[in-house]
């Protein structure tokens, strides 16, 4: 039966063909399986994009969806129309493959961040051969914590087997926090060269004091936004109590009210090694006392020289100098010298409750980015 109504806003069988009605007619209930009575609304579309950005699962989120008009037969389309729409979304995204759909997705993050940063460079024929994008959150993240940035090319590829590299580097909680993306059209020491001059440039010519490559890989293979999230948790958490010492030592106290959780556990556990070792003094020269402190029930020992006029400490395992808090050893010797604070001087900022605090203030950021969206043009490959 064909009915027609389009023109006269009354409706009107054009056409019948009596022996085609040989099946039941489909009922009311049953209606959202047929192809020309399912879609999805812009509403429908809107709060699709939600619910997989939330990360829910596609399943779970039709049936949520579902589950919100009375059940699958009044959603209005299928399982699969609801898979195939993300899917298509994600694929009008992400054409990384294709040059021009790249520059468009990054154009567009651009639009909606004014502070995202994206640098490409191109090949002999002109067509992008590495791309590099920063945004904002991960460049005050780097304000705060990019003094030591892992590089880590392992994390996934993309399917022309092209690697995606992340700057990574961990926050005063001790989490693992981004701070920039790249795609990769070759592995070469040119390539590496220019990403990390404009990884720098993109911050501000903030240079990390140390860049770790070949990282476990492990450890960048976690969404960024749940990063954040677990930073704002521990944020809040920081915030809104203070780390508790297991004994009420001076030096314990003073540490809780500095740092954050996690280092504050940290520097607990040197502290408790730190009376489980012996200390002999071995010689002094001026103001400067030569220490070996020895583990217990271990053997070997460690070298600590303090100097007590400058208040400077070292310690031969050199637990500070990659740790950035003060090793057992170094703290025994303090202990030994009635000294009952954290030196200042051996207080790192990144590992404080004040970790996100000042840098912003001190660094006009807005400045800098812009100065650096400048270089957003293509830069020639060399
Ligand atoms: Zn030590």
């Amino acid at each position: 039966m064909m009915i027609n109504g389009r023109y006269t806003g009354k409706y009107k069988v054009v056409n019948f063909i009596a022996n085609h009605n040989g099946h039941d007619l489909v009922s009311p209930s049953k209606t959202h399986f047929l192809r020309s009575h399912r879609r999805i609304t812009d509403v429908q579309a809107l709060q699709a994009d939600d619910i997989s950005s939330s990360g829910i699962a596609p399943r779970a989120g039709y049936y949520l969806m579902s589950k919100q008009v009375g059940g699958r037969e009044n959603i209005g389309f299928i399982f699969e129309d609801y898979k195939n729409y993300l899917r298509s979304k994600r694929t009008m995204e992400m054409k990384i493959c294709d040059t021009g759909g790249v520059l468009e997705y990054l154009q567009q993050k651009q639009l909606v961040d004014p502070n995202f940063f994206y640098a490409t460079q191109v090949d002999e024929d002109d067509l992008i051969a590495n791309i590099i994008w920063v945004d904002a959150q991960m460049m005050v993240d780097y304000s705060h914590f990019g003094d030591v940035v892992s590089f880590d090319t392992t994390y996934w590829k993309n399917k022309e087997g092209r690697p995606f590299a992340l700057f990574v580097g961990v926050n005063h909680h001790k989490q693992t926090i981004v701070f920039g993306a790249a795609l990769l059209y070759d592995e070469t020491a040119s390539t590496f060269a220019w990403l990390f001059d404009t990884f720098a440039r993109a911050m501000s010519e903030k240079q990390p004091k140390t860049i770790l490559t070949d990282q476990d890989a492990a450890m960048a293979k976690v969404l960024i936004d749940e990063r954040r999230y677990q930073e704002l948790k521990a944020d809040l958490r920081t915030c809104h109590s203070t780390p508790v010492a297991s004994f009420p030592v001076e030096i314990l106290k003073h540490a809780a009210s500095v740092y954050t959780h996690e280092v504050f556990e940290l520097f607990q556990d040197e502290l408790r090694k730190a009376y489980d070792s012996q200390i002999e003094l071995c010689g002094e020269i001026g103001e400067t006392s030569e220490y070996k402190i020895t583990p217990f029930k271990k053997h070997h020992q460690h070298t600590v020289m303090y100097d007590s006029s400058h208040g400077n400490i070292s310690c031969s395992c050199k637990k500070f100098e990659f740790a950035r808090i003060l090793c057992s050893h170094a703290l025994k010797v303090l202990s030994s010298r009635n000294i009952v604070k954290v030196p200042e001087l051996y207080i790192k900022k990144r590992w404080t409750k004040k970790a996100k605090k000042s840098v912003v203030e001190a660094q006009p950021l807005g400045d800098s980015i812009s100065a650096s969206k400048c270089v957003n043009a293509n830069d020639e490959k060399k």
